[in-house]
């Protein structure tokens, strides 16, 4: 597995139903060991007009829902079917341990299951008014619908917004991240082999700031959906306003999870955990703050430290408990970060190491549990984006809510107890666009809408919510006496 052989991206954008060549390339890394991996195309804002244009005059918009459905789940098929080569695809690329890795393939074809059942039940309605009149609402496509996605979750995020997009009859231009975007090109080829026509999925890898400003702000894209940094974010939004297009923003986060003295502990320690660490904290809902009940905090501090100590980085082709982080600046971010908090005295209560036989050209974090933080910290506030947890007391119910919501967004919240009133009045009063009770994650949640509020975004993506962002309602009121 881990030799893998890693396609020859070097010169194509994947631009109606056809590998087409472009003029200049970049290089990508392997996170694991730092060495060359592999160079993809960098796209110019030329091929997202020729991708736009493709997508304009796709004939996937005249495809009825069913045959839009049928399509999907061949889709999906297709994409268990090369199941190894993507798993190992996306490890390689964005360092993530294989079962991870392999897990992300599994989501996107489940999102694709999911979108591929939903194609033929989504509908408007027939609505009362006045005598004479029959009036009713379509729910059609935007038209072409622009992606622009970060490296962590590849996959996972071209089956929630590309698989959605396409369910609702939009022709889809995609502008991956470039630290890792070999997933979504090998995407592009199994959809199109699969039968999607030509011009539904153009690919563009490139820059942000010259592929993704393309895209963002081209006049012919009718809608854009956009995850990742809450900069970018700003700029995308910006950059549709031009042409008044809508907008979902998925960016980040700095998510809780509250721990009360009642709670089964023994059920809540792996998620705590789990959910700071997978994809080595690269995670836009990653629960990177643990919020407990001041009875049973020395207990969680000891359980939680015990985990953390024993927890091990290393090559994504070994499945460690954590990967490499995506990049050498992504790695140093994140210790410049923790320097910072250990210069200022922050009870460093317990790190993870790195595997001893880790490449060192690798991008390693070692996993690190901070104690006591103060609410007000950076460490406590600002989304890290890396294996680092921040753990911290409070007193009552209210206290709770208030440190929760102490951070201007929330995209996922987490909340353990056994009183469920409480469960309920928290779950009420938290500022996240996901509260989860006694989980974390849901495992996924393909069913389940995801998006944020605040600076963590707006609009709702997974589910059936998202194929109302996907489409535009349109009214039909009918006067025939
Ligand atoms: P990023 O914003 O730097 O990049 C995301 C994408 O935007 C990339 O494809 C990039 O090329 C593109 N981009 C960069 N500049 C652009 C510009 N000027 N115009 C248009 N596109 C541009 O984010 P990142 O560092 O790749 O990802 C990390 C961030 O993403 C974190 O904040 C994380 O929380 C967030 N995120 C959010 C979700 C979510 O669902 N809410 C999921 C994953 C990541």
């Amino acid at each position: 597995m881990s030799n893998i052989p890693v396609p020859d991206y070097a010169d194509k954008v994947f631009i109606d139903g056809a590998w087409r060549k472009a003029r200049d390339w970049l290089q990508v890394d392997d996170p694991s060991t730092g060495a060359p991996l592999a160079k993809v195309a960098r796209g110019t804002s030329g091929d997202i007009d020729l991708a736009v244009a493709a997508a304009r005059a796709s004939a996937w918009g005249k495809f009825s829902a069913l045959e839009r459905g049928r399509m999907l789940a061949k889709i999906g098929a297709a994409v268990l079917g090369y199941a190894d080569m993507l798993a190992g695809l996306e490890a390689r690329d964005v360092g993530k341990p294989l079962k991870q890795a392999r897990a992300d393939v599994v989501a996107l074809a489940r999102y694709l299951e999911f979108y591929a059942g939903a194609a033929d039940k989504i509908g408007g309605e027939t609505l009362p008014y006045m005598d004479g009149f029959t009036v009713l609402t379509l729910r059609e496509a935007h038209g072409v619908t622009g992606h622009i996605i970060p490296w962590n979750y590849p996959m996972q995020i071209i089956g929630r917004s590309v698989g959605a997009a396409l369910c609702m009859g939009n022709a889809v231009v995609l502008k991956p991240a470039e630290e890792a975007c070999l997933t979504a090109l090998a995407f592009a080829e199994i959809a199109h082999n699969a039968g999607l026509p030509a011009g539904a999925l153009n690919v563009v890898p490139g820059l942000g700031e010259e592929a993704g400003a393309a895209l963002a702000g081209h006049g012919g894209v009718d809608h854009v959906s956009f995850t990742g940094s809450l900069a970018v974010g700003r700029l995308v939004q910006t950059a549709a306003a031009t042409h008044v297009r809508p907008v979902t923003l998925e960016l980040g986060g700095k998510s809780p999870q509250i721990v009360f003295a009642d709670a089964d502990i023994a059920r809540a320690l792996p998620f705590l955990v789990n959910a700071v660490i997978q994809n080595a904290g690269q995670t836009c809902s990653a629960g990177s703050r643990v919020l407990v009940e001041q009875a049973i905090y020395p207990q969680i501090k000891a359980a939680l430290a015990e985990r953390f100590s024993a927890l091990v980085a290393g090559p994504a082709m070994v499945d460690c408990d954590l990967g490499p982080v995506i990049s050498a600046r992504q790695k140093s971010i994140i210790e410049a970060k923790c320097a910072q908090a250990d210069r200022e005295g922050l009870h460093l209560l317990a790190q993870g190491r790195i595997a001893a036989d880790a490449p060192a050209g690798g991008h390693y974090v070692a996993a690190r549990l901070y104690a006591d933080v103060a609410p007000d910290h950076p460490l406590a506030r600002e989304e890290i984006f890396g294996p680092v947890l921040c753990v911290m007391p409070f007193a009552n119910e209210a206290e709770a809510l208030a440190l929760a919501n102490q951070v201007d967004g929330g995209l996922v919240a987490g909340v353990w107890s056994a009183d469920a009133g409480r469960l309920m009045r928290m779950a009420r009063g938290l500022a996240a666009g996901q509260v989860f009770l006694n989980n974390y994650g849901a495992g996924g949640g393909v069913e389940l809408p995801f998006g944020g509020v605040g600076l963590s975004g707006h609009g709702r993506e997974k589910g059936l919510e998202a194929l109302y962002g996907f489409s535009r309602l349109k009214t039909i009121a009918h006067w025939h006496g």
